[in-house]
């Protein structure tokens, strides 16, 4: 752990967490319309266009498509970026807390 500097690791955490709620929106979507969290793969709920990987990167995708489909524009909530945002941001402070980096 020491190797490396602290905010290498919390950067590395967040991405983690990132990557974590990118999962929970899957479960959040999928649990209460008691569809599979495995199958099918990610895809538009309008159009059923399947999500590429490049249009699937937590955040910086939602970003760029300015929060919308690429395919059919259809709007994508907010509610995405926010939970993997948080999702990261709880994962650093995690990290940086164990680390005695904060608080
Ligand atoms: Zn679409």
């Amino acid at each position: 752990m020491h190797l490396l500097p602290a905010w290498i690791w919390i950067a590395w955490f967040f991405l983690l967490g990132a990557v974590i709620g990118s999962f929970l929106n899957v479960v959040i979507y999928r649990v209460p319309r008691r569809m599979s969290i495995a199958w099918p793969p990610s895809h538009c709920p309008a159009c059923k266009e399947k999500i590429r990987w490049y249009d699937n990167v937590p955040i910086v995708s939602w970003l760029l498509l300015r929060g919308r489909c690429r395919h059919c524009k259809a709007p994508i909530s907010p509610r995405y970026p926010l939970v993997e945002a948080l999702c990261g941001v709880l994962f650093a402070l995690a990290a940086a807390a164990v680390m005695r980096f904060w608080p």
